[in-house]
């Protein structure tokens, strides 16, 4: 039997990788123009980094990591690369830069989910990260910087939806009002709502299952539960984070039960969601997790970043054709014919020839299929010194001296 990639995985093959160039080269772009630098983190990490970091309450940490011992060390494939950055930061005493530091990051993560349309097992996350400032200027700059790189990536019809969920302090009432309001139909619920109810109430509002939605919307629990409340500095956050949006004219919906799937989070939290995309239709996700350096075992640090699914970003751009090659050679001579792939290489232009040495009519068929134009290379042509250079997007074809080649 045939060995196939694992359930939930994928190729990229050479005619899909055009797109993902594309997606990384101008994220590379679009980053390093806000003086945002690039970070390369390990796959797989200790284990203890992400149940520590992304928290024990959620699904990520409970079912969702590919756990695995090597000389009795339980080490983890990333599940999301944010406490891979944070642990860097601290391991390079990076924490002692002058803020801010900014880092964006691109790779795979790997979650043993339910493999869907937009959901793999192995799936590609671009992110950034910034440490040090508590203003909300860091959290607008952080969605003008994802709203940008969609912007060049041509994706529009997007919505920014935006909460905050406030500190510990502001919380906590909201946590009671909560349970109070599920309380009457906790029993319906599905089994990781009713622990969510007991350890981390606010996550009952990220449940994806349809049953618990539709219990939701039945005991009207949108309007039961009016959003947390915030404190005076939460509140002022929020509403500074608003008016720096308005400034730069960024359209936003605030969603007040949005309170995205990891532990993490304080204050602001954010997703953009595309309108084109069916059931997993968010492309970004991220907050402010001001908590978090301190949890791993840094200084308080404020950092807020976001992370995009590759593969929804792709999903939205049309694909790509590859770049044809400049020359294919076309001769019956393999010894010139890979003399001059080799010349033509070395003055910076991507050149092939064909190694079984076919049929000129074939040769040219081949070229015609993979570059712009045919350096024919026949008998006639090497005794005399020239070449004959079709262009093969025209047909048109002439005779170039091999001085002029270049010239
Ligand atoms: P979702 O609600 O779709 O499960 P999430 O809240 O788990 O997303 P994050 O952990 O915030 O997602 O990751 C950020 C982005 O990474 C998501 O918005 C999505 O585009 C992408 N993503 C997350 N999980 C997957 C997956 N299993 N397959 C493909 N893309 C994913
Ligand atoms: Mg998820």
């Amino acid at each position: 039997m045939s060995i196939k990639a694992p359930k939930g995985t994928k190729d990229i093959l050479p005619e899909e990788i055009v797109n993902w160039h594309f997606i990384e080269n101008t994220a590379e772009k679009i980053f390093s123009k806000a003086n945002f630098k690039e970070i390369r983190t390990p796959i797989f990490e200790d284990t203890n980094l992400f149940e520590r970091g992304v928290g024990d309450t959620t699904d990520i940490v409970n079912k969702e990591m590919y756990t695995f011992i090597k000389s009795d060390r339980s080490l983890t494939l990333r599940p999301e690369n944010t406490a891979g950055v944070v642990r860097a930061y601290l391991e390079h005493n990076i924490f002692r830069e002058s803020p801010p530091v900014k880092f964006w990051y691109k790779g795979p993560m790997f979650r043993y989910e339910r493999p869907q349309a937009g959901r793999q097992r192995q799936f590609h996350q671009i992110g950034v990260e910034m440490f040090g400032i508590q203003d909300a200027s860091a959290d607008a700059e952080c969605i003008l910087l994802a709203t940008e790189f969609l912007k060049s990536l041509g994706l529009n019809d997007l919505t920014v939806e935006i909460n905050s969920l406030g500190c510990n302090n502001c919380r906590t009432e909201y946590k009671q009002q909560l349970k109070n309001a599920i309380a009457p139909f906790l029993d319906k619920l599905c089994d990781d709502c009713r622990t969510r109810y007991e350890k981390n109430p606010l996550r009952i509002l990220d449940c994806k299952n349809e049953s618990c939605n539709k219990l939701f919307e039945e005991y009207d629990l949108k309007n039961k539960v009016s959003g947390i409340k915030l404190c005076d500095e939460c509140s002022s956050h929020y509403e500074k984070l608003k008016s720096y949006l308005d400034i730069l004219n960024i359209k936003y919906v605030e969603n007040t039960f949005l309170v995205r799937g990891l532990d993490y989070y304080t204050k602001t939290v954010f997703e953009i969601k595309s309108n084109n995309l069916g059931s997993q239709n968010a492309v970004c996700g991220g907050g402010r997790y001001d908590g978090l350096v301190e949890t791993l075992g840094g200084p308080h640090t404020p950092a807020i970043g976001w992370a995009m699914g590759v593969e929804r970003l792709n999903a939205l751009i049309p694909a790509k054709t590859p770049a044809l090659i400049d020359y294919f050679v076309v001769s019956d001579n393999q010894q010139e014919a890979v003399k001059l792939v080799s010349l033509l290489r070395s003055k910076g232009y991507s050149a092939e020839f064909d190694y079984n040495s076919r049929k000129f009519a074939k040769q040219i068929e081949k070229a015609a299929k993979i570059a712009k134009k045919a350096i024919i290379l026949g008998e006639d042509e090497i005794k005399n010194n020239y070449y004959t250079v079709k262009d093969l997007l025209t047909s048109l074809q002439e005779r170039i001296d091999k001085e002029q080649l270049f010239s």
